[in-house]
């Protein structure tokens, strides 16, 4: 097996490693072309694609015949070697017509797609990641569970109908509890159509739930510049709002945690509306006093995350939020306290979640002064909490009388326990289905719900 490669300075081919052997009776192996143009360095990077293209199970093939795509590692260094190695991607589309293109020219995408808008995707140089992640969308490894210990989706420590789908690494903020950043660095987006293809293998493997998770996940996308990748033939930005609807057209419930309020988090609410992700928010507000927030450094006009909410509300009735609070934050008085109680009451959040406040070594919040005694702690986070049941029991009144998805976690012989789309497993409530052994963890079904508590809702199966 030979790769096919040309340079501007030598067309001298070079040989591709040799092909793993694979017993008969086996599907058939994916096969790639590929035409590696250009210096040394262009050849080191064909090099690292063809290992790990190899390492997949791909064969890598001479000719265009019969391969499944051809990748084109294009040179761009000179007039002379972009002519090239447009020439090399047109003999591809020419011949084979599905068409990776990578390598110097890559930064000239458009250029690419005006001579040649078939290319299935185009990457830049050194781009190994995008090179793999375009190929597999064109063609997909195939899984052996004979020599492939790793399932196509993954190891997961969850169970197998729900999944965590980390979008972003660190974050950019300094809340002055927080030591985040320090430990784990800026924000660092993965590109969308790596999300993508993870979140993809999830469904393809039976995640029925997809929960989104980063430290930072509204401001996904903006240390890459919200650079886009191809994605089923299209460039998908790593945006936000443009994730959140390509991650809505898989078939899975699709649930957004640690999202900051931003303004453009307004955007992703009609989506929510329309049904294409869950109506469900995670936003860590941890307080609502302007004082205390500034303490925080985190934003602080409450007023008007109110009236957002509420507005939010307009257009997604069904809408649950959950939030986070923290209480007995340095300099916090019982007037921030009260403020906090009183905007709660406003808000009517779904689901919170509350902690007293602890010192973390080497956050700045412990150079403040007006440390609060751990008793008024203590005593703010019972006044909080009740106060919150009170709403919660509310609000789960108000699902008495209706049918709803309801996601199953766990069936034993009393009967079934699952979640409403208003609900995250491990820390918001259930729904109870006594009696309803026949389910299994994974399945939706329907439910009319019938009682409910100050956390929890009983149904019957409709
Ligand atoms: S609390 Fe969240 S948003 Fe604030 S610095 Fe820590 S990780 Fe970032």
């Amino acid at each position: 097996m030979t790769a096919i490669t040309k340079s501007p300075r030598t067309t001298k081919p070079r040989a591709a490693p040799a092909a793993k052997v694979r017993r008969a009776g086996k599907p058939k192996i994916p096969k790639v072309g590929f035409v590696s143009l250009g210096c040394p360095k262009a050849l080191v990077d064909s090099e690292r694609i063809i290992t790990r293209l190899r390492s997949e199970g791909y064969q890598i093939a001479a000719d265009y015949d019969g391969v499944d795509v051809v990748v084109v590692n294009t040179c761009g260094f000179l007039n002379s070697a972009k002519e090239e190695s447009l020439s090399a991607i047109g003999e591809a589309m020419a011949a084979n017509g599905r068409v990776i293109v990578t390598g110097c020219l890559g930064v000239e995408e458009a250029r690419i797609l005006a001579e040649h808008p078939g290319v299935l995707a185009v990457t830049g140089p050194h781009q190994y990641e995008q090179v793999m992640e375009a190929v597999h969308q064109a063609v997909p490894p195939l899984h052996d569970p004979f020599i492939d210990l790793v399932p196509a989706e993954g190891f997961r420590l969850t169970p197998r109908h729900y999944a965590y789908l980390k979008i972003s690494e660190g974050c950019n903020n300094a809340c002055s509890f927080c030591i985040i950043p320090d430990l784990r660095g800026k924000l660092a987006s993965r590109p969308a159509n790596h999300v993508m293809t993870e979140a993809e293998k999830l469904v393809q493997a039976g995640v029925k739930e997809l929960l989104v998770i980063s430290q930072d996940t509204s401001a996904y996308g903006l240390d890459i510049k919200y650079a886009t990748s191809p994605w089923k033939g299209a460039p998908l930005a790593a945006r936000f709002l443009d994730l959140t609807t390509a991650l809505g057209h898989l078939g899975a419930w699709v649930r957004l945690h640690y999202v900051y309020p931003y303004p453009h988090v307004d955007d992703i609410i009609p989506l929510m509306a329309d049904g294409k992700i869950l109506p469900y928010l995670d936003i860590p507000f941890q307080h609502a006093s302007p004082r205390v927030l500034k303490a925080m450094r985190r934003p602080g006009n409450q007023d008007k995350t109110a009236a957002r909410i509420a507005k939010w509300r307009k257009i997604c009735p069904d809408l649950a939020l959950r939030s986070t609070f923290i209480v007995g934050f340095p300099g916090e008085t019982e007037e921030d306290f009260q403020m906090l109680l009183d905007w709660l009451q406003e808000a009517r959040l779904n689901r919170v979640g509350c902690f007293k406040y602890e010192p973390v070594e080497g956050a700045k919040a412990n150079d403040l002064a007006g440390a609060v005694p751990e008793d008024v702690k203590e005593e703010r986070w019972h006044r909080f909490m009740a106060a919150q049941q009170e709403i919660s029991r509310d609000i789960l009144g108000t699902r008495i009388g209706r049918t709803i998805d309801v996601i199953i976690d766990e069936v034993d012989e009393e009967g079934a326990l699952g979640r409403s789309k208003w609900d995250a497993p491990e820390i918001d409530g259930s729904v109870f289905l006594n009696g309803a052994t026949e389910l299994v963890a994974g399945q939706i079904v329907q439910a009319k719900i019938v009682h409910a508590d100050e956390y929890d809702l009983w149904g019957e199966v409709a």
